[in-house]
């Protein structure tokens, strides 16, 4: 099964995408993930994607339909993948579409995840994740269990981006409403467009999302 999960920037697409990793075996394939793990290890990719981020505005088409592909291409994909930030704009839409037909493979739905930009703020400002295995969490709505010590792996160090300061917040969301909202009468007018309360705990959410599965 390939899957979207489609929505702003906070509203809980890495939490399920790495649910449905764990639950269902499907590959979660974050551009921002790799976009950092490009910054970091300094590649041509990461230097030209560096500042952009900081910005809080969209890397070019070029580089992350590059990124993509190359991915999509492993052999891992082949038992179906979640696409998590990717597309974002309509030519990266129209991109994928191109690839998949080349591929021969198939998008089997794509779940909008609606919430409130309000909202978005404390989600984004609240995030931190395990510098060890990456395992998300919140500052008030998903903190760890012991103080200072991940749930998961045990690790002691933790790590915010960059980007998730108030201040670029807002050029990420003008970036949604401008460049991203219109994918979703794109994929409506496709039949392919489901939607969740993305509003709703992380467990209601996942229960949703289980439901639209269910249905494809
Ligand atoms: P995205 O990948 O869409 O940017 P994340 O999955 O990283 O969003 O979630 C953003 C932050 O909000 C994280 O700190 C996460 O723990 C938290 N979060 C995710 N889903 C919910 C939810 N349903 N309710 C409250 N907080 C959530
Ligand atoms: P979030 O879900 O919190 O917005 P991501 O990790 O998906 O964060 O993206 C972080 C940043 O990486 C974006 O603000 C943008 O600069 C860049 N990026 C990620 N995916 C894309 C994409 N598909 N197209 C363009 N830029 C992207
Ligand atoms: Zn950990």
């Amino acid at each position: 099964m390939n899957l979207i999960l489609l929505g702003p920037p906070g509203a809980g697409k890495g939490t399920q995408a790495q649910l449905l990793q764990d639950r269902r075996g499907l590959v979660q394939l974050s551009t921002g993930d790799m976009l950092r793990a490009a910054v970091k290890a300094g590649t041509p990719v990461g230097r030209a994607a560096d500042a952009v981020m900081k910005r809080g505005e969209l890397v070019s088409d070029e580089i992350v339909v590059g990124i993509i592909s190359e991915r999509i291409d492993q052999p891992d994909c082949a038992r179906g993948f979640i696409l998590d930030g990717f597309p974002r704009t309509l030519a990266q839409a129209e991109a994928l579409d191109r690839m998949l037909a080349e591929k021969k493979m198939k998008l089997d739905a794509v779940i909008e995840m609606k919430v409130d930009d309000a909202a978005l703020v404390e989600r984004i400002t609240g995030r931190f994740t395990c510098g060890t295995c990456g395992a998300g969490y919140h500052d008030r709505f998903k903190p760890t269990k012991q103080p200072g010590i991940c749930d998961n792996c045990g690790g002691r160090e933790f790590v915010r981006r960059a980007d998730d300061k108030a201040e670029t917040v807002k050029s990420r969301l003008a970036a949604y409403h401008g460049q991203t909202a219109p994918l979703l009468p794109y994929y409506q007018a496709r039949g392919r467009l489901r939607q969740v309360d993305g509003m709703a705990d992380m467990a209601e959410v996942t229960r949703q999302i289980e439901a639209v599965l269910d249905t494809v």
